[in-house]
C-alpha cells in the first residue's frame, strides 16, 4: 500500500468516523424524546432508524409509534432480529463483515509473504550454489554457508509464525460467529413460546409494563379454549398440543398490525390492542370467537378429527392510572364469568 492510498485509508475512517458521530448525534434526542430504554438492541435499532437505510426498518417503526406511542420490546427485539441481525450488509453484519476483510486482507497478505519468502528461499539456495562454486578459490564457505542457513531458518521461522497469526484470526472470528448466533438465539429463546412459536408471558409482562410506562391506551383480551382437558384425555397429549398449534395460528392470521398475541399458559392467551376501546375489542374478540369455533384439526396418524374447539374470553379497557395487573385481573374475572354461564362466549356483553 503506498503512503497515498494510507491517507486516504485515514481519510475514509475520519469521514465514516464523523458521518457515525453525526448520527448518534441524531439518535439519541431521538431516543429520549421516544423515552426508548437505552439498551444496546435499542441503541442499534435506533442508529440505523436515524440513517434511514432500511425503509422497511423505518416504516415497522414509525407504525408503532403510531399505535403505541413507543415501540414495545418485544418488538424492539423483533425488529432487531429481522432487520439488523439477518441481514448481511446491517451495522451488526457489519462487525463480521470488517472482521472478514481484514482477514481476507491478512490472508492475501500472508500468500504474499510466502511468495516473497519461496523467493527468497530461492534467491539464497543460488547464492549457495555460488558461493559452493566460489569454494575453489579460497573463499570461506563454512563462514558463508553459516549465514545462509541462519538466514533460511529465520524465513521459516517467519512462514511458521504467519501460519499461527492466520489461525488465531480464524478461531477469533468464529468466535465472533458463535457469539452472533448465540445472541440471535437467546434473543428469541427468551421472548418465545416453543410450542406455538407466539410470544411468551414474560414478553408479555414487558410489553404491558411499557404501555403503562408510556401511557398507552389499550385493551386486554385473555382468552381460555373451553374443556382443552378432554382433548389431551380423549385423543391423547400430541393431538392437544396440534390444537393449541391450530389456535395459535388462527390468532396470528387474525390479529391486525399493532394488535400483539402471547402465550400467557397453558392453553390460555393474551391480546394486547393498542389504542383500542371496550368495545372495538369486543367485536374483535366476537370475530375470533366465531372463527375459533370453525376450526377442525385432524390427527393424520389415527384421522381422528377435533372440531368441537371454542374458546371463552374476557375483556378488559385500561382506564385512568390504572396498572397492567389490575386491568389483567379485570378481563380474568370476565373469562371466569364466561366459563361460569357455559362458556364460548365473550365477556362483558357490551
Ligand atoms: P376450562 O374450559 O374450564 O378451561 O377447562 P379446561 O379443561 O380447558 O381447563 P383445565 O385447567 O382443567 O385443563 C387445562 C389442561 O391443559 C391441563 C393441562 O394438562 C393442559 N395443558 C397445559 N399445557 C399444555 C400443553 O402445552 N400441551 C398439552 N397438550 N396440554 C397442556
Ligand atoms: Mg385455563
Ligand atoms: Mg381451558
Amino acid at each position: 500500500m503506498s503512503l497515498l492510498d494510507s491517507k486516504e485509508t485515514d481519510n475514509g475512517l475520519a469521514d465514516d468516523f464523523m458521518s457515525s458521530t453525526q448520527t448518534l448525534r441524531k439518535t439519541i434526542p431521538l431516543m429520549i424524546k421516544h423515552k426508548v430504554p437505552t439498551t444496546p438492541v435499542n441503541y442499534a435499532l435506533w442508529y440505523s432508524y436515524t440513517t434511514n437505510q432500511m425503509p422497511l426498518l423505518n416504516q415497522a417503526l414509525d407504525q408503532s409509534l403510531a399505535q403505541y406511542g413507543h415501540c414495545p420490546p418485544s418488538l424492539s427485539d423483533s425488529l432487531y432480529r429481522t432487520h439488523l441481525l439477518q441481514q448481511p450488509d446491517s451495522e451488526q453484519g457489519q462487525i463480521s463483515h470488517s472482521l472478514q476483510a481484514i482477514m481476507d486482507e491478512l490472508c492475501h497478505t500472508m500468500a504474499g509473504s510466502k511468495n516473497e519468502t519461496q523467493t527468497f528461499h530461492h534467491s539464497l539456495s543460488k547464492t549457495y550454489q555460488r558461493l559452493s562454486q566460489k569454494a575453489a578459490q579460497g573463499v570461506n564457505v563454512h563462514e558463508a554457508n553459516g549465514l545462509v542457513q541462519e538466514l533460511l531458518d529465520e524465513s521459516r521461522n517467519m512462514h511458521q509464525s504467519s501460519a499461527l497469526l492466520n489461525q488465531q484470526l480464524e478461531s477469533a472470528h468464529q468466535e465472533i460467529e458463535n457469539l452472533k448466533k448465540a445472541l440471535k438465539d437467546s434473543l428469541k429463546h427468551a421472548n418465545e413460546d416453543p410450542l406455538t412459536g407466539l410470544l411468551n408471558r414474560r414478553a408479555f409482562q414487558q410489553d404491558l409494563n411499557s404501555c403503562i410506562q408510556h401511557r398507552t391506551p389499550f385493551s386486554l383480551v385473555l382468552l381460555d379454549i373451553d374443556n382443552f382437558k378432554t382433548f389431551n384425555d380423549d385423543f391423547g397429549h400430541l393431538m392437544g398440543d396440534k390444537v393449541l398449534c391450530s389456535v395459535a395460528r388462527h390468532l396470528q392470521a387474525w390479529c391486525e398490525w399493532g394488535m400483539q398475541t402471547y402465550r400467557y399458559g397453558g392453553e390460555e392467551f393474551v391480546v394486547i390492542l393498542p389504542g383500542a376501546t371496550l368495545q372495538q375489542s369486543w367485536q374483535k374478540a366476537e370475530k375470533l370467537r366465531q372463527v375459533i369455533s370453525g376450526i377442525a384439526v385432524q390427527d393424520k396418524q389415527s384421522g381422528k378429527t377435533v372440531s368441537s374447539i371454542t374458546v371463552s374470553m374476557g375483556v378488559a379497557e385500561q382506564t385512568g392510572k390504572e396498572n397492567g395487573l389490575a386491568v389483567l385481573a379485570r378481563a380474568d374475572k370476565y373469562l371466569l364469568q364466561a366459563k361460569n354461564l357455559g362458556r364460548n362466549r365473550v365477556l362483558p356483553l357490551i
